[in-house]
């Protein structure tokens, strides 16, 4: 296992549709568990595959910091209400903005072994939800800010 590299807002692997996995193979094995240590390392509560630089459709959320989920072609199926809050993305580090998400999810993936499973979330995991699969189509939070992008030290990032 190691930690990757971050990628940074202007590096143009974040602005890119990313692609679908077919199949598990140990590498891919070896990106998730490095995509899990370096969600871990930087506090994160989400990471997708091209924050590290990998245009694939796989992304790892732990909201809580015991509750993992990683998701493979994650494909959201339903939402329903609407939350409006700070967000953060550990690849826009020290600034925060309000984002209005829906506040229910329902996402379709598939887990390491290719099965489909289904996950249901609210509040910080439906925000958390909506942020990474939006990584996979090359789009950042920041786009949706209402209002101005503002300086912290303890946004929530993913
Ligand atoms: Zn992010």
């Amino acid at each position: 296992m190691a930690i990757r590299n971050i990628r940074q807002i202007g590096d143009e692997v974040l602005n890119k549709t990313c692609k679908e996995v077919t199949e598990m193979t140990p590498r891919i094995r070896e990106l998730i568990e490095d995509m899990i240590e370096t969600m871990d390392d930087a506090n994160g509560v989400g990471l997708a595959a091209p924050q590290v630089g990998i245009l694939k459709r796989i992304v790892v959320i732990d909201t809580t910091g015991e509750d993992l989920y990683v998701l493979i072609n994650p494909r959201i199926v339903e939402t329903s209400g609407e939350q409006t809050g700070y967000e953060g993305c550990l690849s826009v580090v020290g600034k925060t903005g309000v984002v209005t998400r829906p506040n229910y999810v329902k996402v379709v993936a598939l887990d390491e072994d290719m099965q489909p499973f289904e996950l249901e979330g609210t509040e910080l995991l439906a925000r958390a939800i909506c942020h990474e699969v939006e990584h996979l189509d090359g789009h950042l939070y920041v786009e949706r800010v209402e209002g101005e992008l503002q300086d912290t030290e303890d946004a929530v990032e993913s």
